[in-house]
């Protein structure tokens, strides 16, 4: 039977996935499109109790409240009159649910908390739904003629306040869809490059090229919902980055619709020195210089081979330790992914009941973990692997990773872990929203380390977590943990993941935001990087500001000056935050 892929309408993810709780306190994800769908999990509600030492009570679920108004939206009848005439068969709405949708991304206290319990101070005026780059073309123009603000909308999915309304913004706004540019418009299978339309989403893009046999590589846990253009704009990051590159290494040229032209970067060769080129710049972007139309991406043929494979490591030191040497090795894996213990705990409690065997097995491997392998399970770190490559690399791969993890007392737990631990992450992504419900707020936010601050700033964000569980007063404790996701020969990208209960607390969705601002300024204070690759958006620009050096502010100033002089793109994100 055909999936229904509509998706919610402010969570996340598709709308017949959802975490539910059933009457014997066991939760169960809806829907079949993840291994973890379809079963009881019963020890979730116990681990959430656990760690965050609270009683959580099923029956009494923060739902959410019915939508929120939204203001009527704001008409420059000149702009819209010239729109009709210019593209009488363009599709636009003034709904306000259409409208509230376009006008958040997906942070927890600062956005969907806001929209599903509270109220947005502001919605898009107008949603313009865009499907060729000739109307996104007159679109613009229209706009900068008109004087009215456009901001670029992809897949939704950003995490730091991007699409966020600037709140000095008086002009009307309206939100570019882009999702009918989803058209791979060329391939050339000789040279490994595709042309693509901005607007497609990861998951229908690789549908696409693998009907050729083809695949970009890029796979960021957002990909069935966030897009090429997307990407660009906030220089996106994806999973098997060992292998296929970062979004940077991947998009070879760019079309991009500005107010003072139609900006094209040049031809797409795989490297050239051309002196200084302006490709670089639109990387982190964030919708501030115009409208991403299409790019020119590398792809690769589909590997032969995928295995996956998963190590126990005694601590994370010692993990950290292996993940060091592998750096510098060529045989680095397209994903490796250390979790702590916290983490790896998390990803247990989503596992059925076992039956009587299942206990007999699971009590056996404990006691092997424990008695002969002699490691404290308290402090276990575990990696989880993705191999890619012919049938002999995969092989040569495993070989060397097993014969390294040895070498730093780790060992080799299986294929089947491996693989469950890589998918996960899409189920897990649901959780947010049903934690939310439990009274539980909590945020993903991600850094990158070099690699002698790793376990300092680990310190210090466990501190800082606990810190702030102290001053806001909140019961019960605070979960943290952090997952290091991306491998360089100098340092890494972490990712923390904290959560809060809030039930009984005054205004937990401002609480979340302070935590979030205080845990990400505590990532810069001790050492880390503003971002990994969820870029600036209205969350750090204050932390950018710190960081950055005037001279660089003064550049991008001029490059937005030139390309957008009245301020269209007026999203304000990043450098351009006014704020109020
Ligand atoms: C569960 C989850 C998992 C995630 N995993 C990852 C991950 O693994 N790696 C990663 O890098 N990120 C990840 N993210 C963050 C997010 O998916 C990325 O930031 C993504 O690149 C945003 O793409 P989007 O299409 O949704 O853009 P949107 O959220 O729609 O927009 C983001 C910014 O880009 C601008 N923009 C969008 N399209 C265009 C265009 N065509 N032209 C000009 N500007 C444009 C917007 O104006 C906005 O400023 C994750 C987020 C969630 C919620």
């Amino acid at each position: 039977m055909a999936q229904d892929n509509k998706k919610s309408e402010h969570g996340w993810g598709f709308q017949d996935t959802r975490f539910i709780v059933h009457p014997d306190r066991s939760v169960e994800l809806t829907g079949g499109r993840y291994e973890i769908c379809g079963f009881r999990m019963p020890d979730f509600i116990p681990f959430v109790e656990n760690t965050l030492g609270v009683k959580v009570d099923p029956n009494d679920l923060h739902e959410r409240n019915p939508p929120s108004p939204v203001a009527a939206p704001r008409r420059n009848t000149a702009f819209m009159d010239a729109l009709q005439a210019a593209l009488p068969d363009a599709r636009t709405s003034e709904e306000p649910a259409e409208r509230l949708v376009h006008s958040h991304g997906q942070a927890t206290g600062d956005e969907v908390y806001r929209v599903l319990y509270q109220q947005l101070p502001r919605a898009v005026d107008l949603v313009f739904y865009c499907c060729d780059e000739l109307e996104a073309q007159t679109l613009v123009r229209l706009a900068h003629e008109h004087d009215v603000c456009l901001i670029p909308y992809g897949g939704g999915t950003n995490v730091s306040g991007c699409l966020q309304l600037p709140e000095n913004e008086t002009r009307m706004v309206v939100a570019v869809n882009t999702q009918g540019l989803n058209k791979v418009l060329w391939v050339n299978k000789e040279n490994r490059q595709v042309c693509v339309e901005a607007g497609i989403t990861g998951r229908d893009l690789e549908l696409a090229l693998a009907a050729q046999g083809l695949t970009t590589g890029h796979e960021p846990d957002s990909v069935e919902f966030s897009t090429l253009g997307g990407w660009i704009s906030t220089n996106a990051s994806g999973m098997k980055k060992n292998r296929y590159g970062n979004i940077e290494d991947i998009v070879e040229s760019v079309s991009l619709v500005t107010p003072t032209g139609q900006l094209e970067t040049l031809h797409p060769f795989p490297r050239q020195s051309a002196g200084v080129q302006v490709r670089p710049m639109l990387f982190g972007s964030e919708g501030n210089f115009g409208l991403i139309t299409k790019a020119v991406m590398r792809v690769r043929p589909l590997p032969e081979e995928r295995a996956y494979q998963s190590v126990l490591f005694p601590d994370p030191e010692r993990g950290v330790a292996f993940m060091y040497e592998l750096s510098n090795s060529s045989y680095v894996p397209a994903s490796i992914r250390l979790v702590d213990n916290n983490q790896f705990r998390f990803g247990l409690a989503l596992k059925p009941a076992a039956g009587v065997g299942g206990r007999i097995k699971s009590q056996l491997q404990k006691l092997f973990i424990q008695n002969i392998k002699r490691i404290d399970i308290s402090r276990m770190a575990v990696a989880t692997i993705v191999m890619e490559g012919t049938a002999r690399e995969v092989e040569v791969q495993q070989t060397l990773l097993s014969e390294l993890a040895a070498k730093h007392q780790g060992f080799m737990a299986g294929a089947h872990n491996g693989k469950r631990g890589y998918n996960l992450t899409f189920a897990i992504a649901y959780i947010r929203d049903f934690l939310t419900k439990l009274h539980v707020l909590g945020e993903t936010f991600e850094t990158t380390l070099p690699w002698d601050k790793i376990h300092s700033v680990n310190r210090a964000i466990i501190a800082e977590t606990e810190r702030i569980h102290k001053d806001f007063g909140l019961p019960g404790r605070p979960f943290i943990s952090y997952r290091i996701t991306q491998l360089y020969p100098t340092g890494v990208c972490v990712y923390y993941t904290y959560g809060i209960y809030t039930r009984g607390v005054a205004n937990p969705g401002q609480v979340a935001i302070d935590a979030d601002h205080r845990l990400r300024a505590a990532v810069v204070e001790h050492g880390g990087a503003v971002s990994h690759h969820h870029g600036v958006g209205k969350f750090r620009h204050d932390l950018l500001k710190k960081v950055l050096p005037a001279q660089n502010a003064d550049l991008v100033m001029a490059l937005k000056n030139t390309l957008d002089p009245k301020n269209v793109f007026g999203v304000q994100n990043g450098v351009f935050f006014r704020g109020s």
